[in-house]
């Protein structure tokens, strides 16, 4: 039995219902297996605008079938769901909270109340927590994942190596949605990325519900058969580069692709054409993401690289 909020779902059943703060309502679908077994957690849209894991969601709520389930699944498709409807590109509209960085946030009254209801009324419930992003407007991305680095490791990345995502990021976060959850509350989870430029492709769409899938199985809540999946490796240490100016951007290099040290990923021009400021590796890697728009702004993200000397085959 599942119990979230006063509602309760039995054993064997499932309720498509809204969560959260009287003031915020969410859309969430309870799945209670009907034998008793570990709780999953997976949120969706927590930035508004990295749409490929909101149908992954829904379409997973639709086709979970309770009786052949041992455990829970917690759906969020849409958590922030004021920035869906508004259009509003990653933040919550109403004070401009970041869930992925102010967990949590006591100047934020409406970020603050969104993950204060995930502390005190979600997380302790849950035994993993799945939280599905995209690159943003101007920022394509390969496949990758960050788990959490600091504590619950072993546990997150045990359901790692079971996904098919090449790119395993250490993060040591501790104010973001999942991990807040795993570095302060040792609830062990996954920030997955997929698609980007808030398009919301099948294929993306359809590889986070295999993802879901994966994840389902590796927690002993579904079985979900055999599947092919892609080779791995941990990233230990990242390199985040960001813009030192205002400016044009010109971008080298694509997500995905090995990089030497020296080796220039890029440059800024001013509105004359004249070259302000050149990028370049300061170390072999792999890049991650990084800026595909025209626009350089000052302390925003140009690119980011998993560090080779800090990377690990999965066996
Ligand atoms: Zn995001």
């Amino acid at each position: 039995m599942l119990e979230i909020q006063g509602i309760r779902v039995e054993n064997g059943t499932k309720k498509k219902v809204y969560l959260g703060p009287d003031t915020y309502p969410m859309p969430a679908c309870l799945i209670a297996g009907r034998e008793e077994g570990k709780t999953l957690l997976i949120t969706a849209q927590i930035h508004s605008g990295e749409y490929s894991g909101t149908p992954a969601v829904i379409r997973t709520g639709k086709s979970a079938d309770p009786e052949v389930m041992k455990g829970n699944m917690i759906l969020m498709p849409c958590v922030n769901i004021s920035g869906f409807q508004s259009g509003y590109n990653a933040k919550i509209p109403e004070d401009n909270g970041n869930l992925n960085a102010d967990y949590p946030s006591a100047d934020k009254p409406v970020t603050d109340s969104i993950s204060s209801f995930f502390i005190n009324e979600i997380f302790p419930k849950v035994d993993f927590i799945l939280d599905l992003h995209s690159g943003g407007i101007s920022e394509p991305l390969t496949p990758c994942l960050f788990y959490p680095a600091l504590s619950v490791t072993e546990e997150s990345l045990a359901v790692a190596e079971k996904l098919d995502i090449p790119w395993l990021v250490a993060s040591e976060n501790r104010k973001g949605h999942f991990s807040y959850a795993a570095h302060v509350m040792n609830i062990p989870g996954l920030l997955l990325e997929r698609g980007f430029g808030s398009l919301c492709e099948e294929e993306w769409i359809q590889a986070f519900e295999k993802d879901i899938r994966l994840a389902a199985d590796a927690l002993g809540i579904l079985s979900c058969g055999r599947y092919e999946t892609c080779k791995k490796e941990i990233i230990r240490s990242a390199r985040y580069l960001t813009f030192e100016e205002d400016g044009l951007w010109y971008g080298d290099v694509k997500p995905g692709e090995e990089i030497v040290k020296g080796q220039v990923l890029g440059h800024t021009e001013d509105v004359f054409g004249n070259v302000l400021r050149e990028y370049t590796a300061e170390e072999d890697g792999i890049v991650l993401y990084g800026n595909g728009g025209l626009k350089a702004a000052k302390g925003h993200s140009a690119v980011a690289y998993g560090r080779k000397a800090y990377r690990e085959v999965m066996s």
